[in-house]
C-alpha cells in the first residue's frame, strides 16, 4: 500500500500546485474518522480510500481529485458531515465528495437488468463534474479487486453484475479502456467462473504447445522495424478472457479460430510514422483482405484513433495489429483523464480534444486550460431526470417533470387517478419538480379524475394529452346535461311535449349525429333552445318574446338557501345563493357568481381554480360583491396547516385560534408524518381580515411550519 509521503511526492511530481498542508489534513482526517472500521478483507478501512487515491494518481489526476478519493467514503460511512468537509477542505472538495456520496446512495436502488441503460444515464447525469465519475470508477475498481473477500455469494454476484452492466460501459464511454478491461474481467470471474476458467486453461494449453508465442512475435516485429530504421515501440498481449469469451459468443466460433486472441500494438511518434509503420508491416507479411481500418483519418465517435490491420504474421500466426501515436494511445487508455496529463507542460491544442465537446461542456465557461477540468460538466443527460418507482424501476422524464408526469409515465390509469405523491417517503404537492434519483410513490384513488390545473405544470406530452382528453370528455358531459335541461325547460314553458325521439328528426338541420350532440351544442351556447323549437315546429310562435333569449342567462331560479340572500349585491332578488365548497369565500374577498342551471348562483372567490371550468361560458358569470356584512354571521374558511410532530402542537394551534374569537368547525389530519402533521382545519370567521389575522398568528408560532388558506 502506498504511504502518505510517497503519495504526496507522486502527486506533486505532476501537479506542482498541490496544497500539501491540505493534503496532509485530508489524509489524517480520513484515517481518523474511519478509525477502527475494517474491510471484509480484515484490512483497516482506511486502506480502501488510500488505494483509490493511488489508482487516480496513476492517472495523474489533480490534487483535488486525489483528496476527494481519500475522503470519498467519510460522509457515507462515518460520522463526518458534508459541512465539516466544506469547512476543513473548501467548496471544491466538498462538492466532489458530495457528488460521489450521492452516486453511492443511488447505485444499489435498482437491480433490474433492463434498467442498465437508464442507470448508466443516471450516473452520468449525476456526475456534474467529470472528476466525480473518475473517483467513482476508481472506487469501484478497488472494490472489485477486493470483492473475493466478501463472503455472501449473492452480494458478490450483484456487485459484479452491476459493474459489468453499469461501470464498465461508462468507463468505455469516456474512453478509459484500461479500466473497462479490468472491471469486465473481474466481473466475469465472479459471474461465470467456469467459462473464464475454461478459456484460461485453453490459453495456457495453447501456450504450452507453442511456447510463449506473444514474446516470439514481438521479437520478430521489433527486428523488422529496426531494419527499416523506424523508431517504434512494440507490445503485445493475450486479450482478456472476457473479451475472448464475448467474441466467441458473438462469432460462434472456437477459440482457435479467433484471429485476435493476441493483440499487438505499435506505438510511434507522429502520424506520418503510423502510415510508414503500416507500409513496413504490409510489405513484410501477407495482408488478410478487408481487415484494414483507418481510424486516424476517420476517428471513432469517442475519438479513438488507430490503424488496424490483420496479417499472417511471424510464425504463420494470424494476428491483429494496431498502430498509433503515443498520444493517441494515452487517450485510448485513459480517455478523459488523459487530458490532465497533456495539460501539464505540453502546449495544449484544444482542437485535439474537440471530441470532448460532445461529452463535456467545456470551453464556453472555462477561461483557459487551467479551468478546463474544473468546469467540465457532463451535459449529455442534463435535459433529463431519472426517478425510481418503489419497486426500483427507473423512469426517465424530461427535466422539470412532476409526480403527475411520473404517474402518466407508469400508466395512464395511475396518472388519471393520482391523488397524492411521496418523494423519498415524504408527502409533497403534486406540482413538485422531480430530481435525479428521487424515489416517487404515487397514491391513487378510483374516484379521482384529472384536474384542469394539472395542465399548467405537467411537462410531458403524454400527461398533457390525457388530461386534455379527459377534460374534453367531462366538458361534453356537462354540456349535454346543461343542454338537455335547458331544452326541457323551454319545451315545458311552451307546453310542448319533450321527446328525444322527436328531436332525432331535426338532427341533420344542426349537423348533429346524435341527440347528445344536439344537447351539447345547445349547452355550449352555439344555438338557443328556441332555434331548436322552431326547427322542430316551423309554425311555432313564442308566448313571450323575451323567452327568445337563451334561457340560461335569464336565470329564473327558485330560492333554496335561506341565508346569504341579503349580503350580496348584483343578484336578481330571489335568486338562490350557495357558497362554493371549493374556495369558501369570505366577506372581504373579491367574488364572482356562477349561474348553475336549476340550483341558483354559486359564489366563488375571484381566484378560485374551479372558475376555469366556466371559462368558455361567460353568460353564466355574474358580477357580484359583498354588501355591508353582518357582524353576527360567521363564514367557513378552510386552512391547510403543517405543524411539527411535538407534544402540545395541537393545543397550541387551538389556543391561537380561540384567542381570536374564532371557532374550529372541523379538524382533520390529512397526513401524519414522522416529523410533521398536516391538518385541514375549517375555521368559522367573520371575514377575510379576521382569517388573515388568525393565519398570521399561527405562522408566528414556533411549532407551526406553514399555514395556507385552501381555495380549491
Ligand atoms: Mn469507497
Amino acid at each position: 500500500m502506498i504511504q502518505q509521503h510517497a503519495l504526496i511526492e507522486k502527486v506533486r511530481s505532476y501537479d506542482p500546485t498541490l496544497d500539501e498542508d491540505k493534503f496532509n489534513r485530508a489524509y489524517l482526517f480520513s484515517m481518523k474518522v474511519h478509525g477502527e472500521q475494517v474491510r471484509a478483507s480484515g484490512d483497516p478501512y482506511f486502506s480502501h480510500p488510500l488505494e483509490v487515491a493511488g489508482i487516480l494518481s496513476d492517472m495523474k489526476l489533480d490534487g483535488a481529485t486525489i483528496m476527494t478519493a481519500l475522503l470519498h467514503d467519510t460522509v457515507e460511512d462515518t460520522g463526518a458531515t458534508l459541512e465539516e468537509i466544506r469547512k476543513l477542505f473548501g467548496d471544491e472538495i466538498a462538492g466532489l465528495v458530495n457528488g460521489v456520496t450521492k452516486l453511492t446512495q443511488i447505485e444499489l436502488q435498482s437491480s433490474q437488468t433492463k434498467q442498465a441503460e437508464n442507470l448508466r444515464k443516471l450516473v452520468l447525469a449525476m456526475s456534474n463534474d467529470i472528476r466525480v465519475l473518475l473517483v467513482k470508477l476508481a472506487d469501484r475498481l478497488h472494490n472489485m479487486r477486493t470483492l473475493h473477500h466478501v463472503s455472501s455469494e449473492d452480494k458478490r454476484r450483484r456487485i459484479a453484475r452491476e459493474t459489468i452492466e453499469i461501470y464498465a460501459p461508462l468507463a468505455e464511454r469516456i474512453g478509459m479502456h484500461h479500466i473497462k478491461d479490468e472491471l469486465e474481467d473481474l466481473s466475469f470471474k465472479i459471474l461465470n467462473p467456469d467459462a473464464r476458467e475454461s478459456i484460461v486453461t485453453r490459453l495456457n494449453f495453447l501456450e504450452r504447445e507453442g511456447g510463449d508465442i506473444v514474446k516470439k512475435i514481438i521479437k520478430e516485429l521489433k527486428s523488422v522495424f529496426k531494419n527499416s530504421n523506424l523508431k517504434a515501440e512494440v507490445s503485445g498481449r493475450v486479450k482478456t478472457p472476457y473479451s475472448i469469451w464475448r467474441k466467441m459468443h458473438r462469432k460462434n466460433v472456437a477459440i482457435e479460430q479467433l484471429s485476435d486472441i493476441m493483440a499487438f500494438r505499435i506505438l510511434v511518434n507522429t502520424i506520418p510514422d503510423c502510415y510508414q509503420a503500416l507500409g513496413i508491416i504490409h510489405s513484410s507479411y501477407i495482408v488478410v483482405p478487408s481487415r484494414f481500418k483507418d481510424y486516424i483519418s476517420t476517428p471513432k465517435p469517442n475519438n479513438y484513433q488507430s490503424l488496424h490491420t490483420s496479417v499472417i504474421g511471424p510464425l504463420k500466426h494470424r494476428i491483429e495489429i494496431q498502430i498509433r501515436t503515443h498520444e493517441m494511445h494515452t487517450i485510448s487508455e485513459y480517455g478523459v483523464a488523459a487530458h490532465w496529463q497533456y495539460k501539464q507542460g505540453k502546449n495544449t491544442d484544444h482542437k485535439q480534444y474537440h471530441w470532448l465537446r460532445s461529452l463535456l461542456e467545456i470551453l464556453e465557461h472555462a477561461a483557459g486550460p487551467e479551468e478546463f477540468l474544473e468546469h467540465t460538466k457532463l451535459e449529455m443527460f442534463q435535459d433529463q431526470v431519472f426517478c425510481f418507482t418503489p419497486a426500483g424501476d427507473l423512469i426517465s422524464l424530461p427535466r422539470g417533470a412532476t409526480p403527475i408526469d411520473f404517474g402518466y409515465a407508469i400508466h395512464s390509469a395511475v396518472g388519471n387517478h393520482c391523488v397524492g405523491a411521496k418523494i423519498n417517503g415524504r408527502m409533497v404537492p403534486l406540482r413538485t419538480v422531480l430530481h435525479n434519483g428521487d424515489q416517487v410513490e404515487i397514491t391513487t384513488s378510483k374516484s379521482q379524475t384529472p384536474s384542469p390545473t394539472w395542465e399548467r405544470f405537467v411537462v410531458t406530452g403524454k400527461a398533457r394529452a390525457h388530461i386534455r382528453r379527459f377534460i374534453r370528455t367531462q366538458q361534453r358531459a356537462q354540456f349535454i346535461e346543461l343542454g338537455r335541461s335547458i331544452l326541457q325547460k323551454s319545451f315545458h314553458h311552451e307546453n310542448l311535449e319533450f321527446s328525444e325521439k322527436f328531436l332525432e328528426t331535426i338532427l341533420a338541420k344542426f349537423k348533429c349525429q346524435t341527440v347528445d350532440d344536439l344537447f351539447s351544442i345547445l349547452g355550449e351556447g352555439q344555438h338557443t333552445s328556441y332555434e331548436i323549437i322552431r326547427a322542430a315546429y316551423p309554425d311555432f310562435r313564442a308566448k313571450n318574446p323575451i323567452d327568445l333569449q337563451p334561457i340560461v342567462s335569464k336565470a329564473k331560479f327558485i330560492p333554496k338557501e335561506k341565508d346569504a340572500i341579503v349580503s350580496i349585491r348584483g343578484l336578481i332578488p330571489g335568486m338562490a345563493v350557495h357558497y362554493a365548497k371549493c374556495c369558501h369565500p369570505l366577506p372581504g374577498d373579491k367574488i364572482v357568481g356562477i349561474v348553475m342551471t336549476g340550483t341558483g348562483v354559486t359564489i366563488h372567490t375571484y381566484d378560485c381554480e374551479n372558475l376555469n371550468n366556466y371559462a368558455n361560458e361567460p353568460e353564466r358569470w355574474i358580477d357580484v360583491a359583498w354588501d355591508s356584512h353582518n357582524e353576527q354571521k360567521h363564514y367557513l374558511a378552510r386552512t391547510n396547516v403543517f405543524v411539527n410532530n411535538q407534544p402540545g402542537a395541537l393545543a397550541n394551534l387551538t389556543t391561537i385560534i380561540s384567542k381570536h374569537n374564532a371557532n374550529i368547525a372541523n379538524l382533520k389530519i390529512s397526513h401524519r408524518g414522522d416529523t410533521f402533521f398536516e391538518f385541514i382545519i375549517d375555521i368559522e370567521v367573520k371575514d377575510a381580515d379576521h382569517l388573515s389575522n388568525i393565519i398570521a398568528s399561527l405562522r408566528a408560532s414556533s411549532l407551526v411550519i406553514s399555514v395556507d388558506r385552501v381555495k380549491h
